[in-house]
């Protein structure tokens, strides 16, 4: 009993850890190393090898990052090419890479003779897991950029909620970043993921992304899901609204969109310290009533504060009961206030888009806390937006309308099919990991 739990924590564990050393090997940390840390001279490999388009075996192949006061210069120089040459070639290779942009960090690879003079025929430089320019040094010199292999794995996994969504995704081996896709840009606006029950379940047909067949890039997409929640079925299928503009979003069974014009709030993470209420009575003003028509969100000072929907900015001014705060239009029937911020991000007349920062949490003016104070008006009427039902964004247009029917027929039927495993399985992880590749 104990082993398998410890053999499961420690499956879990590596998942987390690869997923960390991923998210690691992105950043561009600065390195610090000792002048005399030359790169790694690896032995050929004896059977032909091909990498970046070149057979490895051909060369002496020296690999390193680009460390702080590297330049395309001294590391070529490094390995004793002369500056005349080496301006030669920053002249002939700037049209397809600039070669001030190194990055400290990144990884080069020189591919050099296999004679005692290792003269560089090749500089490859990877600005991220996918690319890399080839800069050719030998007698012709010339530059390219090029793209890694990149295969796509159309997967489906299922899992149900025995203590929260991370756990179920988890404990089925599939990535947290799955799941932050499923409550933050999928269900955002019609389930609330923190208040999952015991016994939800879901279903998701999503695509992998891996580059040179081996090295995992994340999730590319999520092309269909299913939640159960609350024993209510809700469908979610990515279509295409605009082939041009390479425009989608998630629809549910009926053709609605999912989303909806408004967020649900302006902060994320905060909780609601005080609703809108008519009624409201203080005891500050004697026990009078003293409505409070915006609904006020609790955060620490500095958390970002969002534009609930797109709009133009009317108002960004300061005034002693509002402090610092902001006013968007967002068409003839809504705008939207902000109040009590430390700072304003935008100026009157700009364009904000849903889910920018528009200023940072504070507690200018007339408030005993921190928080935001968020007001709605409808036809000029301030109203709870939390009450209100919001119109969705973008519906599909009815000309589109039969096209998206005959799309998610197939997707609908591939969804219904695919079974729920039982719950808390006993099978090692391993096996659950790659759920059905397709
Ligand atoms: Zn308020």
């Amino acid at each position: 009993m104990d082993q398998k739990r410890n053999t499961r924590m420690g499956n879990r564990y590596v998942i987390v850890l690869a997923a960390a050393m991923f998210f690691v090997a992105c950043k561009e940390k600065p390195q610090f190393v000792k002048e005399e840390d030359l790169a790694i001279i690896e032995p050929a490999p004896e059977p032909d090898v091909y990498e970046f388009g070149f057979n490895l075996n051909d060369y002496v192949v020296k690999r390193d990052t680009i460390k702080r006061g590297d330049s395309f210069g001294s590391i070529l120089e490094r390995n004793s090419i002369g500056y005349p040459k080496i301006y030669n070639i920053v002249q002939t290779a700037k049209d397809t890479f600039d070669i001030r942009k190194l990055q400290i960090g990144k990884p080069y690879t020189l591919l050099c003779s296999k004679d005692s003079l290792e003269t560089p025929k090749c500089f490859i430089y990877q600005p991220n897991i996918e690319e890399y320019v080839v800069i050719n040094l030998q007698d012709s010199i010339h530059a390219y950029t090029s793209r890694k292999p990149i295969k796509y794995v159309e997967k489906t996994a299922t899992g149900v909620v025995t203590t929260n969504i991370s756990d179920a995704f988890s404990d089925q081996g599939l990535s947290v970043l799955l799941a932050y896709k499923m409550a933050d840009e999928i269900y955002a606006w019609t389930i609330d993921f923190r208040r999952l029950q015991k016994g939800d379940r879901f279903k998701v047909i999503y695509t992998d992304k891996y580059i040179d067949d081996t090295i995992y890039a994340g999730i590319q997409n999520v092309k269909a899901a299913y939640m159960e929640y609350n024993k209510e079925p809700f469908y979610a299928f990515k279509f295409e609204t605009d082939t041009v503009r390479k425009f989608s979003d998630y629809f549910d069974g009926e053709a609605k969109n999912l989303r909806r014009a408004f967020l649900k709030m302006p902060v994320q993470f905060s909780r609601i310290s005080s609703r809108y209420n008519l009624k409201r009575r203080i005891a500050f003003y004697g026990n009078r009533i003293k409505p409070h028509k915006g609904t006020d969100f609790a955060a620490p000072i500095g958390t970002p504060i969002m534009a609930t929907a797109n709009g133009t900015v009317i108002k960004s001014a300061y005034n002693r009961g509002n402090g610092n705060y902001v006013k968007i239009r967002h068409n003839s029937t809504y705008e939207t206030q902000y109040l009590h911020m430390k700072k304003q991000n935008v100026k009157v007349g700009q364009f904000v888009k849903q889910g920018s920062v528009i200023g940072w949490v504070g507690m200018t003016g007339n408030t005993g806390g921190p928080h935001v104070c968020y007001r709605f008006w409808k036809n000029g009427k301030q109203v709870d937006p939390l009450r209100e039902k919001l119109p969705e964004a973008e519906p599909i247009s009815e000309k589109l309308k039969a096209k998206y029917f005959d799309f998610i027929k197939p997707v609908k039927a591939q969804l219904d099919n695919i079974s729920f495993k039982k719950e808390k399985t006993k099978k090692p992880l391993s096996n659950n990991l790659i759920s059905r590749i397709k």
